[in-house]
């Protein structure tokens, strides 16, 4: 079929490889050379992140997290049942029982107010989506963690480059995972980052992403020899990847306004439809800023939204559904405790997402509103 506008289109800053190729002659291109190094400078100043490790993803930073908080078979992990596999996967590994939590009424943030409920003396860790790049009420969620003496995970996959009440997210759960992934708004092909803000795990962390050795602590002259001192695994990308991802960083704020741009014209555009009551736009959270990672609206139903995209694509565009709750996937929905979650239901039902990258002009753009009218008319 014909797509004239995508969902997505991958962006290159035009340095990405000229970057690479000097990673290539620098003779180092494993991981963590030269261009790792400046990523993780770059995040640890403009973030204030106590410590971070890029990763080949951001699965296998939620992996590393999970290792890290020692998780084992029986454990309790609360987490949105609204998300991408990853969050929850990488403690099923680990042997973990994932403890679900609705979304909220009005955004698909899990929603904090229900989960003290779920929280029993086998529960080790909150994990925390910033849906859409949109902060969780993490005020909220740190109370909780310290009441009950939880770890908390923030998989700040979408959330580059936003904030809660000022202050980055990633900074404020003692761990944090970021993807680079393509459909994200800095991006790697594949890529991600652990953050360590609680400096217990920061030796440990090193560690389980080179293979269980302490060769970090060698290449520093720390120790003398290097061997195996503890379980991990390859978590680490090459240096080429780092050397991509430097030259999208270095054109972040660009990146970001021009995104910004896109989100404010969408919402302008359909708030009269909203106003019709047609369909909804979404909201922010109190205290959440936005970083534009994502424009979804909220059909009316399931019917509706299916019929939407139809139309759409008739016209070469593509709108794109998100997450299927995963308390009712074919993989975990018998080891669900039967809750209902309804809220969660009704954004797999209703969420649509709408083109948003870099090179969408404001033609496109207008055509995709278009279209959207036509189909509401
Ligand atoms: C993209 C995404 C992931 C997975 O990221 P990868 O880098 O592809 O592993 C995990 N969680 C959320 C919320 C995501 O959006």
């Amino acid at each position: 079929m014909n797509i004239r506008i995508p969902f997505n289109k991958p962006y290159l800053t035009g340095k990405e490889t000229a970057y690479i190729q000097e990673a290539v002659a620098s003779g180092k291109i494993s991981g963590d050379g030269l261009f790792t190094a400046r990523c993780h400078r770059f995040f640890e100043q403009r973030y204030g992140f106590a410590k971070c490790l890029l990763t080949s993803s951001c699965t296998d930073a939620l992996e590393m997290a999970a290792i890290l908080l020692d998780i084992q078979p029986g454990d309790e992990v609360i987490a949105p049942s609204y998300t991408f596999v990853s969050t929850v996967n990488a403690f099923v590994l680990r042997g973990a029982r994932i403890v679900f939590a609705d979304s909220g009424a009005e955004h698909p943030n899990l929603d904090v107010s229900t989960v003290e409920a779920l929280i029993s003396p086998k529960t080790k860790a909150i994990i925390v989506v910033h849906y859409a790049g949109a902060a969780c009420d993490m005020d909220a969620v740190m109370a909780l963690a310290e009441k009950y003496r939880l770890w908390v995970i923030e998989d700040a996959a979408q959330a580059v480059e936003s904030f809660y009440k000022g202050r980055p997210l990633g900074s404020i759960g003692h761990l944090a995972a970021f993807s680079f992934h393509e459909t994200k708004n800095i991006i790697s092909g594949e890529g991600g980052m652990l953050v360590i803000n609680d400096s217990r795990f920061a030796n440990r962390a090193e560690i389980i992403r080179e293979k269980g050795t302490n060769r970090s602590q060698f290449f520093r002259g720390e120790v003398d020899k290097y061997g195996w001192v503890d379980i991990g695994s390859s978590f680490l990308p090459s240096d080429i990847i780092a050397a991509f991802l430097y030259a999208q960083l270095e054109c972040l704020e660009d990146i970001q306004q021009k995104r910004l741009q896109l989100w404010q014209a969408y919402q302008e555009a359909l708030q009269p439809l909203a106003d019709a009551g047609k369909l909804q736009l979404p909201t922010l959270p109190p205290s959440a800023s936005n970083n534009a990672h994502m424009f979804y609206v909220l059909c009316n139903n399931l019917e509706e939204r299916s019929a939407l995209i139809e139309s759409l694509k008739a016209q070469g565009i593509w709108a794109v559904f998100h997450y299927l709750s995963l308390h009712r996937s074919p993989y975990y929905h018998s080891k669900h405790d039967g809750r209902p979650l309804p809220h969660c239901d009704r954004y797999a039902d209703t969420l649509l997402r709408l083109p948003l990258f870099y090179e969408l002009s404001q033609e496109g753009l207008g055509e995709v509103v278009h279209h959207i009218y036509q189909y509401y008319a």
